[in-house]
């Protein structure tokens, strides 16, 4: 098809060469004006061709038949007739040019070209010296001839106007992807018609002799078969296809009209005036013309203040939070400590990350994540001090760089301030939703000779200490803090390893029954005890062991050991032969098909029955692959086994995923149970969970009890069992003989009166 289109254009052209070259050749007027006509039909062949194979649109064909026509008309009318026939063809000149202007600057327009400031201004640029030049080269001439009529003064107008058609098209062929065969024909088709319409109007004022009268015609065939050939050539349809990068050569326009400008001055200064009413007229083109052109600069170069301050403020601020970003703060950090400031300051850095982002990213997607980002920054502005910056510097990690804490209790306070604000509920469009964050504190000493991304790196490694103590909390930076990144490093190297040489620990933590004060069963919580001795926190593996899959044989051998343990327990008498084990469960494992036979096999190893396995999931699981989460989740039922949904209330914990899955008991956050004692808002979420799960008949367990008053409220609340360290920390295998024991012992964990009563 384009193959053949191409043919077609250039056998086109070949005839429409042969046509030329006839007109050329002729002697017989008639011969020429019947040539012109036939070249006139087949242009308009070619439109009507583009507009039904659909490289043009409609309103492009409309207006190119409507030029073809006007020109066409302008060159058939005889021109040596009565003066209405003469004025109709000057009209039809004129209309033709102001018909390719208006198709040029649509095609500019849609090419993404700034036609309503830049062009339109360069374009009047350039009709106004053309005027200037024109003036005393042809219109006065044809004046002095002619006389003053309505022909003379439409006449005027058509150098102008035709230099401003050469510009746009100039314009056109200066964009480089645009310079397709269509594109050359086409200003082609234009040089060729202006220069037509030049000769004419040099032989009016008698500045050709009446005999070049036989140019003009050819020189108009040409320019139609040019037109048609750009018309029929495949790559018609790259001219109007909309270009949004700016990569428009505004150099060579700059050029262009630079030139155009330039021509008029010397013109004006080499020829001289010969009366009155050229001397008004050159002496009020030439102001316009400075007028218009000192316009234009000055608008330019607003326009490229504006731009550059635009491009500041972009290279300064972060588009999502609209916050100052990393470079900023940086340089805030070095500002200061460039300063000396008083003994009694202390200036802080607050890094802050939110808890578990990732969960709300995956479970409710990154428009509801950008919309946390959103929020939270608005709420960090609005309480961060007056004089602090605010800073975004990555993913969901924020700064605030207070200046002028008076002491460290200062800077705690305002650390306490900002993870209160954002405890309190996000309301997003898909509801509210809970989120708690960790901070790392780093003051900055006069003496310090740390580079300020050395202190945003100490800031964080401080907050990665607060998220190992639990998030939703904060730490202050200390030297002994190791660069995280360097340890994360060196923690996946040697994760590889730790099954193989068996470095990897259970540690137990008992949960306790509220009513009964029995130790009802435990949660197995690995612990990784590296070659020379420091255990390191879960906190810190299983996220690097999730993302490199190592996650999967972990939880294998964790499920095993927590059965075998909790069977020996229960033989030894250390716990009720009723005593449950729960085992953490990631979404890795719960995607690999043979995790229920994993499950059953570790049930039958160790002899215990399927009803005293608890696996805990999280929310997440549910989200992300959810039809195979609940196979799974189901078929792991079946076999007896109970399901606990994890940190609840942490993610996107809707009532209808609650439903939708089996599900057996819920795990309050522990970030709900640390506000119970202070804040009425996390009192009545807590208890509005309680009273859901009873609706749903689930049981219930308390995370992270840490105090008695949190322990009263819950059990005010008929919350049936917690897990704390108010009860037990989790401990090694051969600590639980003991710490069951104390347990039972001791009644501290009795209602409060009934605890005062026996004092
Ligand atoms: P989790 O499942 O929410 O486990 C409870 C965490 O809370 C444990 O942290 C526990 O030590 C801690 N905790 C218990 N009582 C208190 C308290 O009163 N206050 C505070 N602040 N914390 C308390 P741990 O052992 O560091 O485990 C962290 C997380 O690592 C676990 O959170 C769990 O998500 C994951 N994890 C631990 N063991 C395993 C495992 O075998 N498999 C998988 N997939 N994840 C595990
Ligand atoms: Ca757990
Ligand atoms: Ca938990």
């Amino acid at each position: 098809m384009k193959r053949a289109s191409t043919l077609l254009t250039w056998w086109y052209l070949a005839i429409g060469g042969a046509l030329t070259t006839a007109g050329a050749a002729a002697s017989d007027d008639r011969v020429r004006w019947v040539l012109e006509l036939v070249a006139v039909v087949m242009v308009l062949g070619t439109v009507v061709a583009a507009r039904v194979r659909h490289l043009l649109t409609s309103s492009l064909s409309l207006l190119s038949a409507g030029a073809v026509v006007a020109f066409g008309l302008s060159r058939l009318l005889p021109g040596d007739t009565a003066a209405s026939t003469h004025l109709v063809a000057v009209v039809a000149g004129i209309s033709g040019y102001a018909i390719t202007l208006a198709a040029l600057f649509i095609l500019l327009d849609r090419r993404g070209v700034n036609v309503r400031n830049g062009l339109a201004a360069d374009a009047l640029v350039v009709a106004l010296s053309a005027w200037v030049i024109a003036w005393p080269a042809l219109v006065q001439p044809i004046i002095d001839r002619w006389g003053v009529s309505a022909a003379t003064v439409l006449h005027s107008m058509h150098q102008p106007i035709a230099s401003v058609v050469l510009f746009l098209v100039v314009t056109l062929l200066l964009d480089t992807r645009n310079r397709s065969v269509s594109a050359w024909l086409l200003g082609g088709a234009i040089t060729l018609q202006v220069l037509a319409d030049l000769v004419d109007d040099l032989i009016d004022a008698g500045h050709l002799a009446t005999g070049f009268d036989r140019l003009a015609m050819p020189l108009g065939i040409a320019a139609a078969v040019c037109l048609g050939g750009a018309f029929l050539h495949p790559s018609l349809t790259t001219l109007g296809r909309t270009q949004s990068d700016d990569q428009q050569s505004t150099l060579g326009r700059l050029v262009v009209t630079i030139g155009s400008l330039s021509f008029p001055v010397i013109v004006l200064g080499a020829t001289s005036a010969t009366g009155t009413a050229d001397k008004v007229v050159r002496t009020i083109s030439a102001i316009s013309l400075a007028v218009l052109v000192t316009v234009r600069v000055v608008h330019t170069v607003r326009a490229n203040s504006r731009s550059q301050a635009a491009l500041l403020h972009g290279a300064q601020t972060d588009e999502l939070t609209g916050l100052p970003n990393r470079n900023v703060l940086l340089q805030e950090i070095t500002n200061l400590l460039g300063r000396s400031w008083a003994n009694d300051q202390l200036p802080t850095l607050f890094y802050i990350d939110l808890d578990r982002f990732k969960n709300i990213n995956d479970s409710l997607g990154h428009a509801a994540g950008d919309q946390v980002l959103r929020l939270m920054a608005h709420r960090l502005r609005d309480t961060a001090p007056e004089a602090a910056t605010v800073a975004y510097v990555s993913g969901d990690e924020f700064v605030v760089l207070h200046p002028m804490p008076s002491s460290e209790d200062d800077a705690l306070a305002v650390a306490d301030e900002l993870l209160a604000v954002l405890r309190e509920p996000f309301a997003l469009d898909h509801g509210d939703v809970f989120i708690s964050a960790s901070i790392g504190i780093a003051t900055i000493s006069a003496t310090s000779s740390s580079s300020p991304a050395d202190l945003v790196r100490h800031a964080d490694s401080a907050m990665y200490r607060a998220k190992d103590e639990g998030r939703g909390r904060h730490a202050v930076y200390e030297e002994a803090m190791k660069d995280r990144v360097t340890h994360r490093l060196a923690v996946e190297t040697a994760l590889h390893r730790a099954t193989d040489r068996g470095e990897m620990r259970l540690y137990h933590q008992p949960i306790l029954d509220l009513f009964t004060n029995e130790v009802t069963g435990f949660e197995a919580l690995m612990r990784w005890q590296q070659a020379d001795g420091t255990i390191v926190s879960p906190a810190e593996f299983i996220p690097i062991a999730e993302d490199n899959g190592v996650i999967v044989s972990l939880g294998k051998w964790a499920l095993l050991e927590g059965l075998t343990q909790l069977r020996c327990w229960i033989d030894e008498g250390v716990c009720s032969p009723r005593a449950t084990m729960s085992v953490n469960v990631s979404a890795h494992q719960l995607r690999e098909p043979d995790f229920p036979d994993t499950v059953s096999e570790a049930l039958t190893r160790s002899g215990v029955s399927a009803s005293l396995l608890w696996l805990e999931v999280t929310e997440t699981v549910m989200i992300n692959d959810a039809e195979l989460a609940r196979t799974t989740l189901t078929r792991l039922s079946e076999l007896g086994v109970r399901i606990a949904l994890d940190d609840f209330g942490t993610g996107f914990s809707s009532l209808s995923l609650l439903q939708k899955f089996p599900l057996h008991r819920i795990k309050i956050d522990r970030a709900f149970v640390r506000g119970l004692a202070e804040s009425e808002n996390d009192r009545s979420l807590v208890r509005t969970i309680i009273a859901m799960a009873k609706a749903l008949d689930l049981d219930v367990v308390a995370e992270g009890v840490e105090s008695k008053a949190q322990l009263d409220l819950l059990r005010d609340m008929k919350c049936k069992k917690a897990q704390g360290y108010l009860i037990s920390h989790p401990v090694p295998a051969d600590a639980m003989r003991t710490t069951v024991a104390a347990l039972e012992r001791i009644d501290q964990f009795l209602p409060l009166h009934r605890g005062m009563s026996t004092n």
